[in-house]
């Protein structure tokens, strides 16, 4: 078997949307609360800026789901491991939105991987969300040492063509793990979710990204918060009139990254997501990228996960 991925016809454009961005033009996305949408490879639209749901539990991520609904949010992140899938359920349920206007993430755990563990891991999750589909459904991460990630993509194939997965992608997945995949199976990530944020910046993961078409996006974007008090952050936030996470989620999008920042907090909330009314400058975006510490700065998905 040969299939080795076709570049994609965007690659090599830094930014690049795919698609481009759906939902709203350059004139309604300065009012609009609603993150506007990039259409994946497999032409599903997905919400630029999600809900980030770890580490919250059932009862909080219920009511951050409705919070966060509230001020715009259709995207909202969960995993098997993060053991909320149920909550995010009560929240989906409680909050009004209608199903298709939600797009729901869950990520398949390790120990669900391999050719026969995947459906049923995926069924396990989708019975506690009490969703018949989810949006999107990643590998958490690759676990090389074990040797099943290619097998349960595989599966993932299956369970794209079954319906019960909008789309299928992977997390934590370095090009060298993406390569093996190119190998063995026809079918493209439609998303990348790696660690990144302006301290972290992951530029060989995100140009392999961009390369091959697949959607990097952002876990930990704020550095667990901890950048929010950096001054180069806290400059420009300054300057501009804006929150400090404003910027640095400002810095995602203007690189064409999607990003699930975690807020429990309901001004936090509705903050994280108006980033779509403000524009920062070559200057400012090259400050922030300056705060680069380098690959090694990341977790090392060789060795860790889950
Ligand atoms: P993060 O989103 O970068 O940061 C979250 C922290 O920042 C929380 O403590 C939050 O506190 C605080 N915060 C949020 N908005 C803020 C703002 N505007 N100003 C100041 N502080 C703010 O980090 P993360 O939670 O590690 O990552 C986000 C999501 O990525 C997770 O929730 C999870 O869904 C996903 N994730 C995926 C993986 C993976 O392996 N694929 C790994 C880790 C995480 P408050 O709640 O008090 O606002």
């Amino acid at each position: 078997m040969q299939f080795l991925w076709h570049r994609h016809p965007a690659a090599g454009v830094a930014g690049s949307m795919l698609g481009g961005l759906l939902g709203c033009d350059a004139g309604d996305c300065l009012t609009m609360t609603t993150a506007p949408r990039i259409e994946l490879n497999n032409g599903i639209a997905m919400p630029l800026i999600g809900l980030g749901t770890y580490p919250l539990d059932d009862r909080q991520v219920a009511e951050t789901v409705v919070a966060a609904t509230a001020v715009g949010y259709r995207l909202i992140d969960t995993a098997g491991k993060y053991g909320n899938e149920s909550g995010v359920g009560d929240g989906i349920r409680a909050c009004g939105v209608p199903r298709e206007e939600l797009f729901v993430t869950t990520k398949l755990d390790g120990g669900y991987q391999g050719g026969d563990r995947a459906i049923p891991g995926l069924d396990a999750s989708l019975g506690r969300l009490r969703l018949d589909y989810v949006d999107l459904l990643l590998i958490h991460w690759p676990l090389p040492w074990r040797g099943l990630y290619v097998d349960t993509w595989t599966t993932f194939e299956t369970i794209l063509a079954s319906g019960k997965a909008g789309a299928i992608g992977v997390s934590n997945f370095l090009p060298v793990h993406l390569e093996v995949l190119a190998t063995r199976s026809a079918v493209v990530p439609a998303v990348n979710q790696i660690e990144l944020n302006p301290a972290v910046a992951r530029a060989g993961v995100r140009g392999y990204d961009d390369d091959h078409g697949i959607v990097t996006q952002a876990w930990s974007p704020l550095g667990r918060g901890d950048l929010v008090t950096d001054p180069t952050v806290t400059a420009i936030a300054d300057r501009l009139g804006r929150a400090a996470g404003q910027v640095i989620l400002r810095w995602h999008v203007q690189h064409g990254l999607s990003a699930v920042p975690k807020s429990a907090n309901p001004s936090r909330l509705a903050e994280n997501i108006a980033v779509f009314d403000m524009e920062l400058s070559t200057e400012d975006m090259a400050a922030l990228d300056q705060l680069d510490r380098g690959e090694a700065a990341a977790r090392n998905s060789d060795t860790e996960g889950h």
